[in-house]
């Protein structure tokens, strides 16, 4: 048998089977200057086997090698990951010819409008309608993750479903300079212009890149003039306003302000929650609304961010058979919420909104009062605090002055039988729940 067996064996006897199975994913495990290395298919399996098993692979360690150990983690995936991204980031240097390459899946019809975005969407629209008729450029700019690529890419979509034969050149800012490069190289600037000579719509991504690049920009000054004339739709996208770019040449700057310049910023809760709820809906994700509303609250800006954690959600909940609850969500979360300094409910806030919310005064619901009232804010509140944090059944029980745990328990359980029969108080209560993980 080899390290990693040996070491399972140790405390198998309290594994269930899945536990087990799963834990037979492990690829090796090696013993090396006294550290334990063990070698995992990712990264995800990694941090579920280090929460829930680190401490007894350390004590079986222990027991079997006579020796307490630290224990590295070796991703696989990763490490093979980089290098293939590394290797295909080569080959797109070595072959510059891929230029159309605009991603069907960003449309019109998945991006998630807000206040925060609606000019933008909506000028990107008209502009698919008129081509370079109306905003000619259309600069668009905002701040990491908010969606310029994304509007990018479904104003091409939607002209080529209007127009198949339209002429749509993507590209970024950076490619767009070693291409230039590329061709220069090969003495060969003409053909690097004759194939922006016939686009009906030119879109340039992240034009923030061309700062500095002087030749770059002169290039691009003298391809953007000569669409212009015949007048050929050109949409720009930038980190920030033109007047904010530094390095770059007056009269180009001049040139992206010339027509039309909207932001995208940052969603509200209410974007953010529709967004999360759409990428959930396309993921095939059922996710309970107060995780929605933990995701929207724990993630200020980036969508990106609020996609990469509904992946998260995602992987772990199918790593471990478990479905999506606030608990498991703070626990898959817990990295960003600690880095986002996101505070955990405390139990006080919430008697005193359930009781607020019941007219019941907070000395009631903590004493001994058998009103029908009180009781079932008591036992909404008990529910919502065993729900909202991640206190124990003691540490509850204590805070609302009981005894015995099982005064909670029993409390849940109540809330839990009422809640399936009466639809209006599953509505209360998840109303409630909604209204004190906003406050
Ligand atoms: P940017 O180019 O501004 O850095 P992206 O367009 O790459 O941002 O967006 C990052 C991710 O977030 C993409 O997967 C995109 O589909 C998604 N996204 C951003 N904004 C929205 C939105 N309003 N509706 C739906 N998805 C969005
Ligand atoms: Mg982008």
């Amino acid at each position: 048998m080899d390290l990693w067996n040996n070491l399972i064996s140790v405390f198998a006897n309290k594994l269930n089977k899945t536990q087990l199975n799963l834990l037979g994913g492990v690829e090796k495990a090696e013993f090396k200057d006294g550290k334990l290395y063990i070698h995992t298919p990712d990264s995800i399996y990694r941090d579920w086997l280090k929460l829930n098993f680190e401490e007894d692979i350390k004590k079986s360690v222990a027991i079997l090698l006579g020796e307490k150990t630290d224990i590295f983690y070796i991703v696989k995936k990763e490490k093979e990951k980089e290098k293939e991204e590394r290797k295909i980031n080569e080959e797109v240097k070595e072959k510059p010819y891929i230029l159309t390459n605009i991603n069907p899946k960003y449309t019109f019809s998945n991006f998630i409008v807000g206040s925060c975005n609606k000019v933008a969407y909506a000028s990107c629209l008209s502009v698919a309608e008129n081509l370079g008729k109306i905003y000619n450029p259309l600069f668009i700019y905002g701040g990491i993750g908010l969606g310029k690529t994304h509007l990018l890419h479904a104003t091409a979509n939607y002209l080529l479903s209007i127009n198949p034969n339209a002429n749509v050149i993507y590209t970024t800012a950076d490619t767009f300079m070693s291409e230039l490069i590329y061709f220069m190289k090969n003495g060969n600037v003409l053909e690097f212009r004759r194939r922006y000579k016939n686009v009906d719509l030119l879109l340039i991504d992240d034009v923030q890149f061309l700062e500095g690049k002087e030749r770059t920009q002169i290039e691009l000054y003298h391809i953007f003039n000569a669409l212009y004339l015949i007048g050929k739709q050109v949409i720009l996208s930038s980190d920030s306003p033109p007047k904010s770019l530094k390095g770059i040449q007056e009269r180009l700057r001049s040139r992206f302000s010339s027509g039309l310049v909207v932001e995208v910023k940052a969603p509200d809760l209410t974007t953010k929650l529709n967004i999360i709820s759409k990428k959930a809906k396309e993921k095939n994700l059922n996710i309970p609304s107060d995780v929605k509303l933990l995701i929207a609250k724990t993630i200020n800006t980036n969508v990106r961010e609020l996609e990469s954690s509904l992946y998260r959600l995602k992987a772990y909940s199918e790593i471990l058979g478990k479905p999506i609850t606030l608990k498991l969500a703070r626990e898959v979360l817990k990295d960003i919420l600690e880095l986002k300094n996101v505070e955990e409910l405390s139990i006080e806030k919430i008697q005193k909104e359930v009781a607020s919310y019941f007219s019941v005064n907070l000395n009631e619901l903590l004493g001994n009062s058998r009103k029908k009232q009180v009781r079932m804010a008591r036992q909404v509140a008990m529910y919502l605090a065993r729900y909202l944090t991640t206190k124990s059944l003691k540490d509850i029980s204590k805070a609302f002055r009981r005894k015995h745990h099982t005064t909670v328990l029993n409390a849940i359980e109540k809330v839990e039988k009422s809640m399936e029969k009466d639809r209006k108080f599953k509505l209360t209560v998840e109303f409630l729940k909604e209204r004190i993980m906003s406050l």
